[in-house]
């Protein structure tokens, strides 16, 4: 914190929109103003990966701190559920109810018929695992798992012990000679990646794109693959088969590096390329474009894979095929190489003890869990009586919102959220506590893309009945009688000081001078020994890895002319269902249900017809319109409706919950909904 007279004063900050950026920037504060403290945010010139600048979404983050609409009291129920019908509530008041509720259920029943449901949202270790304090020493249960990369990560860890195997300055490394951006629309959802592998191809790299969308990277691409969503794995065993039969694997490296790396061979020995050229959706030569150019870079090529390749039953496995082309072209641990998934593994032996402390995880206390995934089921079971929703909006992020809503909507269910604003959770809210922003709160941030450990100084709160995750639960627990716990008389920010005083010394200085610290630099090359944290150090092959999803695959490739493979990316405006306060102007969006124009005229429809989308999960109206980047076949929603307006159905109501068979992740991309024109 640095005091800049004018009572302005500087505090570092990093965006926590759970975002592969991380930004850290400088915040700018008046901690006398009354209302507007934070004035403004520079992101910081030096960082290596961000580069001094914000993606378009949220370069205004001070409007949306002081926004009208931010919650400022916490609210009681007026209105039946699924409506924001409420009244304010004085604090004490709130916190009286809920303790008493939680005291009357947790007597009359056991204690872990109350559940704590929270994920990632506010992406501070503090926000996210100090409520486990409570939740511990109540006995309760909590949600466990993720709805978003958990596929992958299992896939990738597998194979290597641990799904963290590159650092993203690869994108620079004078080595790399061939980037392969496999289902990640960089342009729109990682914008500071997207500069660097500019600048690298502007420097004469070249650029495979295989999107099942035509995104703005696959326009700079020397070669682009157009092809089907969900068939990815097909396309890996076609490349595997191609390398195999030309004999331009990398027979040391496998045999040196691989265990049971055989099996790879024997299951793609037989291919029927014509059929599953069209089955993927590309011509030959674009094929075999690509094959040239992995074997003229051979370990020069790095590979960058996006987390909606793996929103499906088998995302873990679809993973995993695709890394074996890496794998089998040795481009593993050779700088310029490998496979740029989620970092956060890399962070692990930093951050594990922290948030140990910070939970209390591994003292007097044991959580129950249940898959987060799930967490529609579950409420429906009947076991749970008392629920708390922080750091997480599950009637928007969620799949089958159906299941869910009718499970939220339970009178017998108290429902308390903790949040910034209202929006489709607090719908089902018997109380709603007004959350502290993340700015206003000390707390540490990982990043998943770079691997990073930064921190956000908190500012003041002009507010006075807001309050951080931590420091809510902390004042139910006094409330209860657990005001004596010495862990619940910590304040944050003594928990902030001691987390800062458990990491090593050189990170501690990072974080002090600059606001972050940085696991790589642009020359490091993780496992360059090729020594991986597996039972014999080796890259374990194991098969079956493309005996799956036969019946679903052919669910997908026979559909009838008005059934559609959906996809939900988030829009380039919003991250799911968040900063529709500061981007309303494409809220419309989220209205409509895109198709190729191929399909628009097949179905006979005209773009703005009222569409009927349906499937065994849900049904809703939406307008239709065109999209030219869509591979036919493809019906796309994006995810996340962005605020409580009404007539922006959410895209999740046709989503299973079903998870991803390795990760239980959420398979989001593996819907199929039919589509006819509303009369
Ligand atoms: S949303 Fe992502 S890219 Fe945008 S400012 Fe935040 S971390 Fe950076």
């Amino acid at each position: 914190m640095i005091e800049k007279g004018n009572h302005t004063i500087v505090r570092y900050g990093t965006c926590t929109k759970d975002c592969y950026g991380s930004c850290v920037f400088k915040g700018i504060w008046n901690d006398k103003a009354r209302e507007y403290k934070f004035l403004s945010a520079y992101p910081l010139k030096d960082h290596p990966f961000t580069n001094g600048f914000f993606c378009q979404k949220f370069n205004r983050r001070q409007e949306l701190i002081y926004h009208s609409d931010r919650l400022k009291n916490p609210l009681i129920r007026t209105g039946s559920k699924h409506i924001n019908s409420f009244k304010p509530i004085n604090l004490k008041k709130a916190i009286d109810i809920i303790s008493k509720k939680l005291i009357e259920i947790k007597e009359r029943r056991d204690p872990t018929s109350i559940l704590g449901a929270f994920y990632s949202g506010n992406s501070g270790l503090i926000s996210m695992y100090a409520p486990l304090r409570f939740f511990g020493k109540l006995g309760a249960t909590v949600t466990s798992g993720g709805i978003c990369n958990e596929g992958g990560c299992a896939g990738l860890k597998k194979l290597f012990g641990t799904y963290s195997t590159t650092n993203p300055f690869q994108l620079n490394n004078p080595s790399t000679q061939l980037i392969v951006i496999w289902g990640s629309n960089l342009s729109e959802n990682n914008i500071h990646a997207y500069f660097l592998v500019k600048k690298t191809v502007k420097s004469g790299t070249k650029l495979i794109v295989v999107d099942s969308r035509r995104t703005l990277i696959a326009e700079k691409a020397h070669t682009f693959l157009h092809i089907f969503p969900g068939t990815e794995y097909l396309l890996a065993k076609m490349i595997i088969n191609e390398l195999i039969v030309r004999k331009e694997y990398d027979e040391n490296f496998l045999h040196k590096h691989v265990d049971s790396f055989s099996s790879i061979f024997l299951e793609v020995a037989k291919i029927d390329k014509k059929k599953l050229l069209s089955q993927i959706g590309i011509n030959y030569q674009t094929f075999q474009d690509f094959i040239e150019l992995l074997i003229q870079f051979k370990h020069h090529t790095l590979f960058n894979i996006g987390y909606g390749v793996q929103k499906d039953f088998y995302g873990g496995r679809i993973i995993i095929t695709i890394a074996l082309i890496q794998i089998l072209l040795g481009n593993i641990g050779k700088p310029g190489t490998g496979l740029i998934y989620s970092q956060s593994d890399f962070l692990k032996p930093l951050i594990s003890p922290l948030q140990n402390y910070i939970a209390q995880g591994e003292s007097e206390f044991k959580i129950k869990e249940i898959p987060i995934i799930k967490l529609g089921s579950s409420l429906s079971s009947g076991n749970y009586e008392m629920l708390f929703i922080y750091n997480f909006n599950p009637a928007s992020s969620l799949p089958n919102q159906n299941l869910l809503r009718r499970a939220l909507s339970d009178k017998n269910l108290f429902t308390v959220v903790i949040d910034l604003f209202l929006n489709e959770t607090t719908k089902y809210a018997d109380i709603v506590i007004p959350a502290k922003f993340d700015l206003e709160t000390d707390d540490f941030i990982s990043g998943y893309y770079i691997p990073s450990l930064s921190v956000n100084i908190g500012g003041p709160c002009p507010y006075k009945d807001c309050m951080s995750n931590y420091e809510f639960f902390q004042r139910l627990a006094w409330k209860i009688g657990y005001e004596n716990l010495g862990i619940f008389q910590e304040s944050e920010k003594e928990i902030f000081n001691n987390c800062l005083n458990m990491l090593p010394s050189n990170v501690q200085e990072d974080i002090n001078l600059r606001g972050y610290y940085l696991l790589f630099d642009n020359n490091s090359v993780p496992f360059n020994n090729l020594e991986f944290p597996t039972p014999n150090n080796q890259i374990q092959a194991t098969g079956p890895h493309f005996e799956f999803g036969k019946k679903e695959l052919n669910r997908k490739l026979t559909r009838k002319k008005n059934e559609f493979l959906l996809i939900s990316p988030s829009h380039s405006h919003f991250l799911h269902s968040q900063l529709g306060q500061l981007n309303t102007k494409f809220i419309d969006e989220f209205n409509k249900v895109f198709l190729a124009s191929e399909d628009i005229k097949t179905l006979d429809l005209e773009i703005g017809d009222k569409v009927h989308v349906s499937n065994e999960y849900g049904a809703k109206m939406y307008t239709l319109e065109e999209s030219p980047i869509l591979k036919p076949g493809t019906a796309l929603i994006y995810s996340g409706i962005s605020s409580t307006s009404e007539g922006f159905p959410n895209v999740n109501y046709f989503i299973p919950d079903e998870p991803e068979e390795m990760g239980f992740s959420g398979a989001y991309n593996s819907a199929i909904v039919e589509i006819n024109k509303m009369h």
